[in-house]
């Protein structure tokens, strides 16, 4: 039986960006989500908690997600795990980033978040799956009410609705969501919500989505 991680979503910096702290109660192993700004309010909650930071994971390498990724990695020391397309650039933030497959589960304590692949918003996106309790992580892929740009120069909308459909289509209708920036309604939701009420979710063939997004 795995164990059931803890999720504490923080809103950091002036762009609405969402962090996490994941934590194993059971074993007191932690990992960081994407540390981009205020890095001392992460690692103060890590602290309360007696937690040990020993992994840093990224959804991608976007400025507004690894801006404090440098002093997040100083301070824990802890191993960063990224998409094998966006290890190059971490690398200049931390001296130990290790490229991730798809499905791979990375051990936080006595869980897991395991790596969904799901390229469209860069084409080295991640989404974390934590099988315990129940949630994804989708950095700028899905947020609660849209989704991601697909308007940058690497951005490829065929291989977005893919990831939104397929990907994370696949995962379970009552996975709880928690999107990289709060631009919703609410700062989390759920699979099914979106499924019912988000437009990058509704507009499900790619004609429709390009309409949506206005992309060509
Ligand atoms: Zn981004
Ligand atoms: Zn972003």
């Amino acid at each position: 039986m795995r164990s059931e991680l803890e999720i504490i979503q923080m809103e950091v910096g002036l762009l609405q960006n969402f962090c996490e702290v994941i934590g194993c109660p059971e074993t007191g192993d932690a990992a960081l989500v994407d540390p981009a700004f205020e890095v001392d309010r992460l690692l103060a909650v890590v602290r309360e908690r007696e937690w040990t930071v020993r992994t840093i994971l990224l959804t991608h390498t976007h400025d507004d997600h690894v801006a404090g990724l440098d002093e997040a990695a100083e301070a824990t020391g802890a191993v960063v795990r990224c998409h094998p397309m966006e290890v190059e650039r971490a690398r200049a933030f931390a001296p130990r980033v290790e490229p991730v497959s798809d499905g791979e589960e990375v051990t936080i304590g006595a869980g897991v978040a395991r790596a969904v692949f799901t390229p469209g918003h860069t084409p080295g996106c991640v989404c974390w799956y934590l099988p315990q309790p129940g949630a994804v992580i989708t950095g700028d892929v899905l947020f609660v009410g849209s989704c991601g740009g697909v308007h940058y120069p690497d951005s490829d909308s065929v291989a977005m609705v893919h990831s939104l459909q397929n990907r994370l289509g696949a995962l379970p209708e009552e996975t709880k969501l928690y999107p990289g920036h709060d631009y919703g309604k609410t700062p989390t939701s759920t699979l099914l919500w979106e499924r019912l009420h988000n437009p990058a979710l509704t507009n499900d063939t790619l004609d429709d989505f390009r309409r949506y997004k206005k992309v060509r």
